[in-house]
């Protein structure tokens, strides 16, 4: 019996138990939150990320270790490494911790990225701001998430509001300022990578977000085939720099036909929920096999899928169910303002009936305003 050990006890973390139960497979979880929703599934070890009792608490009986969310401490992860195979691999965490040494990362290997600059000083943003124009976009290199610890400059009076928010953080998680894209659409590559270097990805994903936090995605998306295999392409040249094994999410900006690379993710993402109910293998088991060195699961999809994003407290699932395609997904997760607490996915054999679907569960949810953008792209 193989018993997986998952830092972080968040939804990820509980659908990625979800998934490896028919696998046969046992998990141990990590988090500093008693009521982690995981844990509602798995044993769950409270304790913080940093704290070795806990960590060796954790690590007993635990045959893999994998995370739920990639912000967990660099040495934490190394430690347990020493213990038992991690995945995907601390390096390629580390890299993604940083959004520096991650865009660095992409202009080495070839893949495009918005004019970025390193910040340390207020000087230092007034001279970037200069350079890359506006509006641009300043952030924290490490620690934000769902658009937290980002301020938009729109113009050159923003800049002194920008360093007030953000300056104070220059210590302890280093900024970058980033050009801002004036993109069409977002994208996200979903692939996995196996222990023996195999490489499978998902049809590529467009993503609607709102305030940075991500509100639907649709897959496939609808994109010329060149496009398509560009981003593929770029996932696949980014997984095997990086020796990566597991899943990964790539986010790109579309722009002109021109696709940017935005950020990675070393996880399963919220843009790769789609599969559980749209595809043959969900990124959650594919993500346990590869780490664990099984066959990969085809990653075709079925017909096309919604995945929209419950956020605060959950709806009425009854509109969702009474879909032929309607999927719930309940992270079993209290109501709090913004917190992400499940989901749905509507999955439909053609664009038609996919928009018809969504018309039909905005409306009964009053949700109208959620599913219109990917209404208006499916017509
Ligand atoms: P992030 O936390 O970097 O994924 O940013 C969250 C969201 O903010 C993205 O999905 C975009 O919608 C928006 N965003 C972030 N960076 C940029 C940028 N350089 N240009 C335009 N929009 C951006």
């Amino acid at each position: 019996m193989t018993t997986v050990g998952i830092l972080g006890g968040g939804q990820l973390a509980r659908m990625m138990i979800l998934a490896g139960a028919p696998l046969g497979l046992r998990f141990k979880v990590l988090d500093p939150a008693a009521d982690a929703c995981a844990g509602q599934l798995a044993p769950l070890t409270v304790g913080d990320y940093a704290d070795k009792d806990a960590l060796a608490r954790f690590i007993d009986g635990v045959d893999a270790v994998s995370f739920d969310f990639e912000n967990v401490p660099a040495h934490a992860v190394e430690w347990l490494a020493e213990r038992a195979p991690v995945f995907p691999p601390p390096a390629a965490l580390a890299i993604a911790q940083d959004r520096l040494s991650e865009k660095t990362l992409f202009g080495e290997i070839g893949i495009p990225v918005a004019p970025f600059s390193d910040i340390t000083s207020s000087d230092d943003l007034n001279e970037a701001v200069a350079t890359l124009g506006v509006p641009c976009i300043l952030k924290t290199r490490r620690l934000g998430y769902d658009g937290k610890g980002q301020f938009r400059i729109r113009s050159r009076d923003d800049v002194a509001l920008a360093w007030a928010a953000l300056g104070p953080q220059v210590g302890k998680t280093g900024l970058i300022l980033e050009g801002f894209v004036a993109f069409q659409s977002e994208l996200s590559v979903i692939a996995v990578r196996g222990r023996d270097g195999e490489f499978r990805a998902w049809p590529v994903t467009r993503n609607w977000h709102v305030d940075g936090v991500l509100s639907a995605s649709l897959a496939p998306a609808a994109i010329p085939a060149p496009l398509q295999q560009r981003a593929l392409e770029y996932a696949r040249r980014l997984a095997d720099t990086l020796d990566y094994v597991g899943v990964f999410a790539l986010e790109l900006f579309c722009r002109d036909g021109e696709l940017l690379a935005n950020e990675m993710a070393p996880r399963v993402h919220n843009s790769g929920h789609w599969t559980q109910d749209g595809s043959s293998c969900s990124q959650f088991e594919n993500h346990l096999r590869a780490g664990l060195g099984l066959p990969l699961g085809d990653t075709g999809a079925y017909g096309m899928t919604c995945m929209l994003n419950w956020l605060g407290a959950m709806p009425d699932p009854s509109p969702i169910l009474h879909e032929a395609g309607g999927h719930w997904h309940d992270y079993g997760k209290a109501a709090r303002v913004g917190r992400k607490v499940g989901h749905a996915n509507l999955q439909a054999e053609s664009p038609g009936a996919l928009a018809a679907s969504l018309e039909r569960v905005g409306e009964a949810l009053g949700r109208q305003a959620q599913v219109a953008p990917v209404r208006a792209s499916l017509v």
